[in-house]
């Protein structure tokens, strides 16, 4: 006998494209007794196949789902800034994010973060000068609909209103993802004379977030508009590695200390 919890972990598992292989793997059970649950005595029908890749964790797929609001917005800034779904084999994607090797903290914040919003393995994969965050799901494209063809600079990238709802609602978290996984905050130091003629340092940390993608620049700055946070943009000419890219940057004195509330240095 198998208790509640792992019937239901091998079902939530197979809705997330798990073979039956894997989950009798990872749940210490039989691949007969996981068909046994899925399909009673029987041969389970189309229908009821079907029924078992539903899901009560997607959002599209199953309408009274619900996703946690911080975490996904955190995910999502984080998708947009350095991320892609790409596709494997029958219909399973994988969601990547990758982080600079630099700030394993961070690396571990996104990782529960991903966990959080959709209940699958999250694995890490070592690159050069970076993690890959990555998990697999049929999901993916549902979850993150910008997902799609090219570079995300190469096409429009526009929110659907259930991600602009949550976005309105976790500004915070959404811009502290975008930061994460592309932007920067940097410290200035300038040396100043004092009248007396002695010299001090001055300290002016600013944020950057830089982006080819003119839609992802413009959801960045209507999220930092909706906090009232002041910032300014160029665009990085004649440097064919930037492609044309634009820099937001947030320097005035409150406003940096306004994002040091919820973003910070990265650790
Ligand atoms: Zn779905």
């Amino acid at each position: 006998m198998y208790s509640r919890e792992i019937v239901d972990e091998t079902f939530r598992l197979k809705a997330q494209g798990w073979s039956d292989q894997a989950i009798a793997a990872r749940c210490g059970v039989s691949v007969q007794a996981l068909r046994h649950w899925r399909y009673g005595t029987r041969r389970g029908t189309a229908a009821e196949a079907r029924r078992t890749d539903r899901t009560t964790y997607c959002p599209q797929c199953y309408p009274k789902a619900s996703i946690h609001h911080e975490a996904y917005a955190y995910v999502l800034g984080a998708y947009l800034g350095d991320g892609h779904i790409s596709e494997g084999r029958r219909g399973v994607h994988a969601l990547s994010i990758f982080y600079d090797n630099r700030y394993p903290q961070l690396i571990s914040y996104c990782r529960a973060a991903v966990e959080a919003v959709f209940p699958v393995k999250v694995f890490l994969v070592g690159r050069t000068g970076c993690s890959e965050i990555k998990a697999y799901s049929k999901h993916w494209p549902c979850v993150f609909p910008q997902h799609g063809k090219g570079h995300k600079h190469s096409r429009p990238i526009e929110l659907e209103s259930w991600q602009t709802e949550i976005v309105n609602a976790q500004p915070e978290a959404f811009i502290r993802g975008l930061i994460h996984s592309d932007g920067c905050r940097v410290v200035n130091r300038i040396r100043r004379k004092l009248p007396n003629g002695d010299g001090t340092h001055y300290e002016y940390p600013r944020y950057h977030f830089t982006n080819a993608s003119t839609d992802i620049i413009g959801l960045l700055t209507d999220t930092l508009d909706l906090l009232g946070i002041v910032w300014k943009s160029h665009v990085i000419k004649n440097e064919p590695r930037y492609r044309d890219a634009t820099v937001v940057s947030v320097s005035r004195r409150d406003a940096v200390a306004r994002m040091d509330s919820f973003v910070g240095p990265k650790y």
